[in-house]
């Protein structure tokens, strides 16, 4: 982490509506009248509700007299750049240098080419930026001999005249955010220009390590680029509601750790509020020109060792974190960093961690374990974040954040064997896969972790077909309680390598899965949504027909509760997984008559594009109360229960999952997951309010559960172990336990070590 030592600017992110063009403008020369340094505008050129950017700042420049302009950041395909160049360096002569040049290797590729630019990969968009840049600086340097000449893979200078000369040393601004152009960044740029609310990954201290060290190679130094960033999620509010959500003095505490600790020294706010702009240029940046430069002479130390008073004052007693080992130092993420909000909740809770630790790889992860247990605080372990039964975050104790090791590798194509890291998502798993023509049976949210998830259990769209995603495991390398690094299989640790599948959170920290992967091309998916008022009858009939369908089929089926007048809503999702569109449209059809159908779309697609990544911020948005039960069939007195607790309005939503067929092929003591009998797993969720009521509606169901899937369980009651491991699994399970985690380190997620009464439901958030 570093402070570069550059002074600080600060700016606007306008946008340049072409509804009001007045506003667009008057915003800037507020930016000019608030003291501010830079007024920026976004670039959409194929967008006709957009002005044209270049031309708007010509206007802009024309109409201030101090502030600096600049596209944020140009698209460069549907500009050339020999007259790219040539237009920048005309506006800073007529500004009188106060032009400079952010660039991006243009989104929309679809808009650009319907406006006639090329159509261009990532990879292309790439190379056309990287020579772009030589071009336009060949622009201008005029005091260099002869006429440009640029022959490269996507553009061609024959020969030009260079000129004219721009009044000041314009800076290339760079917009990037994936590993390649942020090298390109370190290599070529002048500037960095992301977003904060897009740096999701790589994370900002992976960006920056990744520019700094291109910057190296390149023979530069990481100070040669200044570190820019827009911020759009913002408010002023008289109380803080979040990253930077509140007064100006929150906002400098804030926006400190990211000069003196990331190198930032420009930020430029969104919104197109005036009230905004003006408190920013008015309150917040000299405040924080003032606390940096207070910050700046207290030290003699070098920069990169230079920690920021507030992010000190936020560090909590508990926790030595001056022992953190060396190793470490650089992958830590403390309550006073600006990543902390990136990394302190996940999708299901909020948290408040007094350390984040970001391991990148398995000896990381060794140092990490040894210094959470030294602390002797609470330890979690995360992987993608979307625990439902594990808490993987906490109040106070240490996260191992396992989000860096996420790569996905083809081993032996012949065997279809793919390693795997537990960082991954499925989403990226399922698109790193589909090159190979392969797939792993997974679940059906994309941003879903591979950690969590191959540790448990794994029940998707392809459940039927291929079976669970731990049927696929062949090997696991695993850190255990006491610090050593196994490889686990069926002839190394077999004992352990049983219990991971399915109970994996109780054992270790997995840093890497082996699986056989399965032979995956299109597959035909279809969505019904059906009047279930006649709730029962049609859930009987839709376990009919999947229990009777061939096991290419698997099936998901939403029942949502009347509201606002709507009826009692199912929605079905049917994956058959092949090509062959006869059979799987001979699988659907009955499937249309199982209630009166509202709507219903089915289409032939690449099963990875089923199961997309959407990649939110996670801040405990999703529904923390789920309940979880495994049922033999759906039958009519199972489902006249169901009906009565959708019903009851008490259940946001039910959800139930088939998972026959592949599933059941596997003996059940093959592994800790031992339900192969089960055709169906059903979980229910609702809101925080509803929590109690919940647990009442789910006691109409309990006589008819035979099981649950923990991973979909958020009470962490140890009278449900029983459930998810039932005996003689359990007893083994038990014994494993204290043999391989004798302290209880790993309790985090259905602790096998707990024995509390067997009373009322714990409910979620109180881990045992
Ligand atoms: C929106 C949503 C959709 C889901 N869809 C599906 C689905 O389709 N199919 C399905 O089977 N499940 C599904 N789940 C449940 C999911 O499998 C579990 O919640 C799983 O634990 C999430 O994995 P993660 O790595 O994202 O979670 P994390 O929150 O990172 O981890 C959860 C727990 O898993 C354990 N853990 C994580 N990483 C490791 C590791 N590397 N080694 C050992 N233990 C580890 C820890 O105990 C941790 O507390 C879904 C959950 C959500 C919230």
């Amino acid at each position: 982490m570093s402070d570069y030592g550059h002074e600080l600017s600060f700016g606007s992110f306008i946008t340049p509506s072409a509804h009001d063009p007045a506003r667009a403008v008057a915003l800037a020369e507020l930016t000019e009248a608030a003291h501010l340094d830079i007024a920026s505008f976004q670039d959409h050129p194929y967008n006709p509700d957009l002005l044209d950017t270049h031309t708007l700042l010509t206007w802009v420049a024309a109409r201030t007299k101090r502030i600096r302009v600049s596209a944020n950041v140009t698209n460069l395909p549907l500009r050339p750049p020999p007259m790219l160049g040539r237009a920048a360096a005309s506006l800073d002569v007529l500004s009188q240098g106060r032009f400079e040049l952010g660039l991006g290797a243009g989104a929309f590729p679809h808009a650009v080419h319907g406006m006639g630019g090329p159509r261009l990969t990532p990879g292309e968009a790439l190379g056309a930026l990287d020579e772009a840049i030589d071009i336009i600086r060949g622009v201008w340097e005029t005091d260099e001999p002869g006429s440009l000449r640029f022959a490269g893979e996507h553009y061609s200078v024959p020969s030009m005249k260079r000129g004219p000369r721009p009044a000041h040393d314009i800076s290339i601004w760079v917009g990037s955010y994936k590993p390649r152009m942020l090298r390109l960044t370190g290599r070529k740029g002048d500037g960095w220009l992301p977003t904060l609310e897009y740096l999701q990954s790589p994370g900002m201290a992976e960006a920056i390590k990744i520019i700094d060290e291109a910057a190296l190679e390149a023979g530069r130094k990481p100070a040669d680029i200044r570190r820019l960033l827009n911020l759009l999620d913002v408010d002023f509010s008289a109380t803080s509601r979040g990253h930077l959500h509140g007064p100006p003095e929150q906002w400098v505490e804030e926006l400190l750790p990211l000069v003196l600790d990331h190198g930032f020294s420009a930020f430029l706010i969104g919104g197109d509020n005036p009230r905004l702009i003006r408190t920013f240029g008015e309150e917040v940046g000299p405040a924080l020109r003032e606390a940096v430069a207070r910050e700046r002479a207290a030290t003699d130390a070098p920069a990169e060792a230079r920690r920021a008073a507030v992010v000190l004052a936020k560090r909590h007693a508990s926790l030595d974190y001056d022992s953190v080992p060396p190793s470490l130092a650089a992958k830590v993420v403390e309550p006073g960093d600006a990543a902390y909000e990136e990394v302190r909740h996940t999708y299901i809770r909020t948290g408040s961690p007094a350390l984040v630790i970001q391991a990148a790889n398995a000896d990381d992860v060794v140092d990490a374990l040894a210094y959470a247990r030294g602390q002797g605080v609470e330890v979690s372990v995360r992987s993608g974040g979307h625990g439902i039964s594990g808490r993987s975050t906490n109040d106070g104790g240490i996260v191992i954040d396992l989000s860096k090791m996420n790569s996905v590798e083809v081993i032996d194509p012949a065997t279809r064997r793919v390693r795997i890291e537990p960082g991954a998502r499925w989403g990226d798993v399922a698109a790193a896969l589909a090159p190979h023509g392969l797939a792993v049976s997974s679940g059906d949210y994309g941003d879903v972790g591979v950690g969590g998830l191959a540790t448990a259990g794994g029940l998707g769209f392809l459940a039927r077909r291929y079976g669970l995603t731990i049927d696929h495991i062949t090997a696991a390398e695993i850190v255990v309680a006491d610090g050593r690094r196994l490889r686990v299989d069926a002839d190394h640790h077999a004992d352990l390598f049983w219990a991971i599948r399915g109970a994996g959170g109780n054992f270790g920290i997995v840093t890497a899965f082996e699986l056989q992967a399965e032979q995956v091309g299109e597959v035909v998916s279809a969505t019904i949504t059906v009047d279930a008022t006649d709730t029962a009858v049609f859930l009987t009939r839709w376990g009919r027909l999947v229990e009777d369908a061939p096991r290419e089929l698997t099936s998901f089926l939403s029942l949502f509760p009347a509201r606002r007048g709507r009826q009692v809503t199912g929605q079905i999702t049917v994956v058959y997984a092949s090509d062959d569109v006869q059979g799987a449209q001979d699988a659907l059809t009955p499937f249309l008559i199982a209630a009166p159908v509202l709507d219903q779309q089915a289409q032939l697609a690449p099963y990875h594009a089923l199961i997309v990544p959407p990649r939110n911020r996670h801040q405990g948005q999703g529904l923390e109360d789920t309940h979880s039960g495994l049922l033999e069939h759906l039958t009519p007195q199972v489902a006249a229960a169901i009906e009565e607790m959708i019903k009851s309005g008490d259940v946001l939503i039910m959800q139930f999952r088939s998972m026959g067929g592949a599933v059941h092929d596997v003996s059940k003591d093959a592994m800790a997951w031992s339900h192969r009998t089960q055709q169906f797993s059903v979980i229910a969720s609702t809101a925080p309010a509803y929590a109690s009521r919940l647990d009442d509606q789910w006691e109409r169901l309990r006589p008819f559960l035979d099981g649950i899937y923990l991973s979909f369980e958020s009470s962490t009651d140890p009278a449900r172990l029983l459930d998810a491991f039932p005996e003689p699994t359990l007893t083994r399970l038990r014994a494993l336990k204290a043999a391989w985690d004798p302290d209880g380190v790993f309790n985090r997620n259905f602790n096998l070590a707990a024995t509390a009464a067997p009373s009322a439901m714990t409910r979620a958030g109180q881990a045992t």
